[in-house]
């Protein structure tokens, strides 16, 4: 997660280190309101910052920092509806734990529970499943303190136009102190891994994204593909986990020796192609079945630099093959699988999945190594698409470019405008993608 060090606080990629003025750590709304108004007399800005997942410079300020770590924790739930208010400093791990407590789940399941819900809301964080949106399409209320110091609440019924951009804010709307998120019904995954070939990808998706869920990861320089499909199963479905030891040996000995191959395709780069035939092969057929969020999500072992770009569903083949094409021609080695995520349409005015069937393309990068040739190949290709970035994950777009993407984008500024004119909640990555 993020860090606060000597030099100043610095997030889980090490791609941003910023000194803020004050860092604090409320432990109610109310003191969240009382530091917007102190941050208000001082003229300084305020961010407020979830656990620093975010590769870009979203959560960065030289102003105020709250850290809401202390509001966290499960405030109401209501398991006969599936109704469940949380602190919005909550990480996804302790909330899966605990809905799971309650014989709930969350629909939407991401591959990093470290984060919080209110950060993985903020910047439009999914999981995968072609009936499945983002995690924000399950937000039903929020409670924010506003630029004004005020707390508010606002539901599809209460402040619906503020509610409606909140979901996903990219931290620009106000200080989310509690979300109400609609869960479902516990349920249990049953997982298949299985290679498959490059070259059949069209038929491979075409049977996999009638899944519940599912990704594939391809590795470049290979013909190669991983596939993962998980298919859900009712809470009382036997589980077969995956062994202690194989847990372990996943997340240790394999993090170590992917983490020893990039070192080596860092020093001779020629070496790639081999280095990602090798890894083909370390992850052979398997299969397994456990409690939904214990399948899917993890920490993040290896440090790496990411993109990703939420492109229309019709596109995929599109943007890979024309990647592939641009990795033959350009010599640039990549060690790192390119991950393919799927997600249904959602009506969140700035969530990449707004409008359309979405398919999400993640790349990779090892953190000794340079990224933006690579990365600005692979935007280049995604903006031919109407291609959307990942708010939490490093792009090179700005307002004007984003504008054309995002159908609502005058909606939302419009919000911003009312509830925060004076830009308390700004920051330099904010006046670059909303223009001011
Ligand atoms: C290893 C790894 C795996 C990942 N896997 C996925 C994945 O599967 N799917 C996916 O979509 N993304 C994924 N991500 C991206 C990640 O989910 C997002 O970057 C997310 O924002 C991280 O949450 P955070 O708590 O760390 O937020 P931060 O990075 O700390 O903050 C992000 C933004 O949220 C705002 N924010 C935080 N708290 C509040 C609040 N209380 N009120 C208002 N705004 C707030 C911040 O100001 C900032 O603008 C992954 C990232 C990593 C490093």
């Amino acid at each position: 997660m993020g860090k606060y060090g000597t030099a100043g606080w610095r997030n889980w990629a090490g791609t941003y280190a910023v000194t803020p003025a004050r860092l604090y750590h409320p432990s109610s709304p109310d003191e969240v309101a009382d530091e917007v108004r102190r941050a208000a007399e001082d003229e300084l800005s305020v961010k407020p910052v979830g656990a620093g997942y975010s590769s870009n410079d979203i959560a960065m300020t030289r102003g105020v920092m709250l850290n809401l770590s202390k509001l966290s924790g499960i405030i109401e739930a209501d398991e006969r509806t599936g109704l469940v208010t949380v602190g919005a400093g909550t990480t996804l791990r302790e909330l899966n734990r605990d809905l799971w407590k309650l014989g709930l789940s969350l629909s939407c399941l991401g591959n990093l529970d470290a984060a919080t819900i209110a950060g993985a809301i903020a910047t439009g964080t999914h999981g995968t499943g072609r009936r499945f949106p983002g995690l924000a399409s399950q937000v039903r209320r929020l409670q924010l303190v506003t630029a004004a110091g005020e707390l508010l609440e606002c539901s599809a019924e209460q402040n619906p136009e503020l509610f409606a951009a909140a979901r996903v804010s990219l931290g620009a709307l106000g200080i989310i102190t509690a979300v109400t998120l609609q869960c479902e019904p516990a349920f249990v995954l049953h997982s298949v891994e299985a290679p498959a070939d490059y070259d059949d990808l069209l038929e491979v998706l075409a049977r996999l994204e009638l899944k519940d869920h599912f990704e594939f990861l391809w590795f470049p320089h290979t013909r190669r593909v991983l596939t993962k499909v998980q298919t859900r199963l009712p809470v009382n479905a036997p589980l077969q986990p995956k062994s202690r030891a194989r847990g372990w040996y996943d997340d240790k000995v394999l993090g170590t020796v992917f983490s020893g191959m990039n070192r080596l395709s860092s020093t001779w780069p020629g070496v790639t192609g081999k280095v990602n035939r090798m890894a083909t092969k370390a992850l052979p057929e398997r299969s397994y079945t456990d409690q939904a969020h214990r399948i899917v999500s993890g920490s993040g072992r290896v440090v790496f630099r990411q993109m990703e770009y939420a492109v229309p569903r019709t596109s995929l083949a599109h943007v890979l093959d024309s990647l592939d094409d641009w990795l033959q021609r350009s010599g640039e080695q990549i060690t790192f699988p390119v991950e393919v995520r799927l997600t249904a349409a959602d009506n969140i005015p700035l969530s990449p999945g707004f409008g359309r069937e979405t398919c999400w393309i993640a790349v990779h990068q090892y953190h000794r190594r340079p990224h933006d040739r690579y990365f600005l190949a692979v935007e280049a290709i995604a903006r031919e698409v109407d291609g959307r970035p990942h708010w939490g994950k490093l792009h090179y777009r700005s307002a004007e470019d984003l504008a054309p993407v995002y159908p609502l984008f005058d909606e939302f500024l419009a919000v911003r405008d009312t509830y925060d004119p004076d830009r308390r909640f700004g920051n330099d990555y904010l006046r670059r993608v909303l223009g001011s």
